[in-house]
């Protein structure tokens, strides 16, 4: 607990730094900059990755996953709005900082991940930040986590060849879900929207790179694990 500490008050001037490059990217939400000033993102990471915490890009975690850039983790936020008493899922936990990021701003997230060691890894780094809301479950997210549905918000961090059905029936009326899908290399971003009975898709501009959701409900999952 001390050291960790001590590491957070090195590593402040470096997140500050990372507040700067998130609104150089666009992102110029007052509350979204904060609440990147109040997650220590190097507590997510493994120790030999850590003097890179600060910079908005993404940075392997092992596994052969990595976690995500900042600015785009913002940007999500700025679109999906999670609200204080809102549920959230979340498919794909990686190192858990963007967990973190949405039990601040959440009532309840619901998190998956298909890596043992990431998500009892997450569950540490949560843990030592002092978020207590927080669900996470080892398995294939292409199912979502029906015990826990309807969710208000579901964001998807790796991409998929097509919408996971059961990702949209989870949904709830009002919901929002955000989902890299395309091919292996590049993908868009499409926005889900549930109003009443209604679904709509919105493919959101510019080209993103996300690790390959892989389960019965997108690239298949064999061999791996
Ligand atoms: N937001 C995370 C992103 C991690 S990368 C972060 O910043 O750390 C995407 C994660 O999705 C990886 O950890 C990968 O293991 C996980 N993943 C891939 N397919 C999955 C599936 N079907 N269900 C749950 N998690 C999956």
């Amino acid at each position: 607990m001390g050291s960790d500490a001590l590491e957070d008050v090195r590593f402040v001037g470096y997140r500050r730094k990372l507040i700067e490059d998130i609104r150089a990217r666009g992102i110029n939400d007052l509350g979204t900059l904060q609440l990147f000033d109040r997650v220590p993102r190097h507590l997510f990471l493994p120790e030999g990755v850590r003097p890179r915490a600060y910079e908005d890009g993404p940075i392997p975690i092992g596994f052969g996953q990595t976690a995500s850039q900042p600015s785009l983790q913002a940007h999500y936020l700025t679109i999906l709005e999670p609200q204080s008493h809102e549920k959230v899922l979340e498919i794909g936990t990686g190192c858990g900082y963007l967990t973190a990021l949405l039990c601040l701003l959440a009532d309840r997230v619901y998190s998956v991940e298909r890596v043992r060691e990431l998500s009892q890894r997450s569950r540490r780094a949560l843990d030592t930040f002092g978020v207590k809301n927080a669900a996470l479950l080892v398995g294939d997210g292409t199912i979502g986590w029906r015990k826990y549905a309807p969710f208000d918000v579901t964001v998807v961090s790796a991409a998929s060849p097509s919408i996971p059905s059961a990702l949209v029936d989870q949904l709830a009326v009002g919901g929002r879900m955000l989902i890299p899908v395309g091919a292996l290399d590049t993908q868009e971003l499409v926005l889900v929207r549930k109003t009443g009975t209604e679904v709509t898709e919105e493919v959101l501009s510019g080209e993103v790179k996300f690790v390959p959701l892989l389960g019965r409900f997108a690239w298949g999952d064999e061999g791996s694990g």
